[in-house]
């Protein structure tokens, strides 16, 4: 019998994804550079299973019914472009090339681009959820060549993580790199959602005092409301956490966080796009200042911080601000998201489905949480919504929450918390909904030293120059 599929690299990635395909039924034949893998997995993991092995890529490709598909879960760079060269002269006009590694979106709108000359069909995927995602249900971004959709559609919504009544988290994301921009988006959301939980502790321990299981507790409660989420729940797990000697982990695991560069890809291309993408930025600069342990060390030392450091006023009533607190400051990091997306759209020429996205990180991925279905409904409501913050849902939530929010920084800032992403959230909500904001005075004083012109708001368009100083 023929494959339905091949998938190259048997890595954990990859022998996940097969055996989660062989799962839903379908036949995959697996391949890797090194091909002693190949039996090595043929008889042990995936024995018992309808997967064939293939000991060469003519072998491979012999055994696929046509179009072909062909997924890699290769190491991202220079070995997807290795497997394409090598693959190229092997296939035919309509087979189809996926690429489920963590590739940067440039590159994956490039190997569209060439391959589309050549009439292979490319899709460029973003997988997320980890090695059980993989296995049981990840979220899955795929974009590119959108003629290999029909093709694909059935094997990729199979094998999807499903939420509500079976809706799968895996639909079409848009042309060349959209799907692995979507992905990187997520991945810098992701940044964004761990900090905001981590400042969140940070004031229930160091304001509070919050002793752990206490700390686990309040997580757990806010797990069944808006905040119902992964990274929630994974925290209450970990805060309950005793090491074997029966004490907390985690306040002996080292405060350094550690990055892969996903988080850093978003903000650079924030920066790039010029989109407000404040507290992903944040997020991965605050991982930077963690990292430099041995400086703080010495500084702590030395640097004051203010004379007021204990909390006064009521615990309960304070632990509810810092839960809206987190809950608005969630919201605001999301509508800087999608701003994020839109502005890819425009500058790419791309056509994306917000509601859909806001489907496929639903469930399977890492920033899974109940919060994404109201995005969805925000977007299915008015697909052409220009913010998130507009949308009446987000809007009141955010209202509802303010005063808490504003109490909770506050307090933070008088007794010496940082607090990243809390503050920049607000200080985004804040400079979104001023109508007038200081840039008046930053064109002032561009034109006045460097002669670089400003409009009058009376007459938008038409840029003047004033001699400021009255000198010649
Ligand atoms: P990986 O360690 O990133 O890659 C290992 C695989 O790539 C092996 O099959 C290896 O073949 C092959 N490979 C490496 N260099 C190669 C080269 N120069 N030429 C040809 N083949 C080469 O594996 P992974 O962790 O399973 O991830 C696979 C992809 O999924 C990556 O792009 C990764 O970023 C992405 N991803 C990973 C996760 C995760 O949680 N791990 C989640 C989402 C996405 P050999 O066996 O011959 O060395």
């Amino acid at each position: 019998c023929r494959a339905d599929i091949a998938l190259i690299g048997l890595a954990v990635m990859g022998q996940n994804l097969i055996l989660n395909m062989n799962d839903h039924g379908f036949v995959v034949c697996v391949f890797n550079r090194t091909v002693s893998k190949v039996d090595d997995f043929l008889a042990n993991e995936a024995k018992g299973t309808k997967v064939i092995g293939a000991h060469s890529l003519e072998e491979m490709v012999s055994k696929l019914k046509k179009p072909r598909r062909i997924i890699l879960l290769v190491k991202a760079g220079r070995a997807v472009d290795d497997f394409i060269e090598k693959l190229v002269p092997l296939l035919d006009a309509g087979d189809i090339i996926i690429d489920g590694g963590n590739s940067e979106y440039r590159d994956t709108t490039r190997r569209c681009q060439n391959l589309k000359a050549k009439g292979i069909l490319f899709v460029g995927s973003g997988v997320s959820g980890g090695e059980d995602g993989a296995r049981y249900g990840p979220s899955l971004m795929p974009g590119g060549n959108k003629a290999a959709w029909p093709h694909i559609k059935t094997i990729f919504q199979s094998i999807a993580a499903k939420v509500g009544t079976g809706e799968p988290c895996c639909d079409w994301v848009g042309e060349e790199g959209a799907g692995h921009f979507v992905k990187m988006v997520h991945n810098g959301i992701e940044y964004g959602d761990m900090q905001l939980i981590c400042e969140a502790y940070h004031l229930m321990k160091d304001v509070l005092g919050m002793e752990h299981n206490e700390m686990a507790q309040a997580f757990e409660e806010w797990n069944k409301t808006e905040l119902d989420s992964f990274l929630i729940e994974i925290t209450a797990n970990i805060l309950k956490f005793q090491d074997s000697d029966g004490t907390h982990l985690l306040p002996k695991i080292r405060d350094s966080a550690g990055q892969k560069g996903t988080g850093k890809w978003t903000a650079i291309s924030a920066l790039e796009y010029g989109v407000p993408v404040t507290l992903i930025g944040e997020a991965v600069f605050a991982r930077c200042l963690s990292s430099l342990k041995d400086e703080r060390i010495q500084a702590s030392k030395q640097l004051k911080g203010p004379q007021k450091t204990q909390f006064n006023g009521d615990k309960k009533s304070f632990l509810e601000d810092i839960r809206k607190a987190l809950y608005a400051s969630k919201i605001i990091s999301y509508a800087q998201g999608f701003m994020l997306l839109r502005q890819a759209a425009t500058e790419f020429g791309w056509t994306l489905n917000y509601g859909s996205i806001a489907l496929m990180w639903r469930g399977g991925c890492i920033i899974r949480s109940v919060f994404l279905g109201k995005i969805k409904d925000a977007f299915d409501q008015n697909p052409e919504l220009q913010n998130l913050l507009l949308d009446n849902f987000f809007k009141s939530a955010v209202e509802s929450c303010q005063d808490s929010w504003r109490r909770a920084i506050s307090t933070g800032v008088q007794v010496g918390i940082p607090m990243p992403c809390f503050t920049t959230a607000l200080s985004f909500y804040d400079g979104y909904r001023h109508d007038m904001l200081p840039a008046n005075l930053i064109q002032a004083q561009r034109d006045y030293f460097g002669a670089h012109t400003y409009e009058l708001l009376a007459s938008p368009g038409k840029f003047i120059h004033t001699n400021w100083t009255g000198h010649g």
